[in-house]
């Protein structure tokens, strides 16, 4: 069997066992060329142990990528635990995994992430400094979802400055897929810029509260993609940019905080610019949530997540124009600029570590 060939350049993997509390999990360490690796913990319960080790690899190199965009100094990793969070969370399981955590030092740090809740974080924490996003009475930065959605309106707005060469959002027809913690933020800010907002929700409750307050118009969620609007901002779910979807696009821009909105990153992205549809990458545009915990690592407070969070807005226009430069995807230009950074970080070190 071969082990590392199916690394993919990952630095570390964590095979976590602990038969009293039932723990089985796997910490995957991208890359920490930039810093300790900060990404969430995964509960789910993976169909065999192969697709939860795929699965973390996956999310662990993702996470290097949008902490480097976001000029964040921090490295890339991601955990999963393995099995169903309903039948099996508890505190002993957690307080095991913190046990491991902890013993990697700092190399790895965890936060919340499907199906784990700030309690898991805080029975971490029991065990172990290297957990964020734990409640705001004892440290933590809270939930970050309004700073991811700010992130998302900036993003939306440099999207809308390439594309109509203006800053105002007042008249722009917005299409908000998922009404949730992100998506309602965003709706509030949209529609406080004057924004035009169609809403679609498997959950009615959330679409008619954003009808209330900001006059968003429902739409059911089959028809949402196919609508006559400037920005499609998906904010539910991830791959919803598929063979079925891009026929239907009539928007010019794609810009919202769903992760992994691509169902096949290379292909779809290619099929976006040849429709002439501006795609906002996803990991550069959401990353609000994780410099919103990475404020809480540095100590720097809320104020200052919010400025870098404002930050995507050049990140964005600087993903645009190097894309038009080099014909490339905006996707292939984000992942560009994520690599450029760790390449520089990286022989700067060894400049450093040859002296
Ligand atoms: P959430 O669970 O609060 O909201 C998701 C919403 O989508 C829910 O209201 C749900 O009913 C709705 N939904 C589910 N399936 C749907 C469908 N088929 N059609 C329409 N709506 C559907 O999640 P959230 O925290 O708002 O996050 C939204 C997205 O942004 C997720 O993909 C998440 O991974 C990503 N994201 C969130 C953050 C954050 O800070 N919360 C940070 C980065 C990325």
């Amino acid at each position: 069997m071969s082990v590392f060939e199916n690394l993919d350049n990952h630095e570390q993997v964590v095979f976590c066992n602990d038969p009293n509390s039932g723990l089985k999990a796997i910490i995957a360490i991208h890359n920490t060329q930039l810093g300790q690796a900060l990404g969430g913990s995964r509960f789910h319960d993976y169909t065999s142990e192969a697709d939860a080790l795929t699965d973390a690899l996956r999310l662990s190199k993702g996470m290097t990528y949008k902490a480097a965009v976001a000029g964040l100094n921090l490295g890339g990793g991601k955990s999963v635990i393995i099995g169903n969070p309903k039948k099996l969370a508890s505190e002993a399981l957690f307080r095991a995994f913190g046990r491991f955590i902890n013993s990697l030092n700092g190399r790895y740090i965890t936060a919340e992430d499907v199906g784990t809740s700030v309690e898991h974080m805080e029975w971490i924490r029991h065990e172990t400094n290297h957990v964020v996003g734990v409640s705001k009475h004892i440290g933590g930065s809270g939930d970050p979802s309004p700073v991811t959605a700010h992130g998302t309106f900036v993003g939306i707005q440099a999207a809308v400055k390439q594309t109509k060469n203006t800053d105002s959002l007042a008249g722009i027809k917005v299409a908000v897929e998922g009404i949730g913690h992100v998506g309602y933020h965003l709706c509030k800010e949209l529609h406080d810029s004057g924004a035009k907002l169609y809403v679609s929700d498997v959950n009615e409750a959330a679409t008619k509260a954003v009808a209330t307050e900001f006059g968003a118009t429902v739409v059911p969620c089959d028809q949402l993609h196919g609508l006559d609007v400037d920005v499609y901002a998906p904010c539910a779910l991830g791959a919803t940019i598929n063979d079925k979807t891009i026929p239907q696009f009539k928007c010019s821009i794609i810009a919202g905080a769903a992760n992994n909105q691509l169902k096949e990153e290379t292909k779809h992205a290619a099929e976006l610019e040849k429709l002439g549809i501006l795609y906002a990458p996803d990991f550069v545009i959401n990353a609000g949530g994780l410099i919103n915990v990475y404020s809480e690592l540095e100590g720097s407070g809320k104020e200052r997540a919010w400025e870098k969070t404002e930050n995507i807005y050049d990140t964005l226009l600087k993903i645009f124009a190097l894309a038009n430069r080099e014909n490339i995807t905006t996707a292939e230009a984000a992942n560009k600029l994520a690599e450029q950074r760790i390449k520089s970080v990286s022989l700067t070190r060894n400049i450093h570590s040859t002296r």
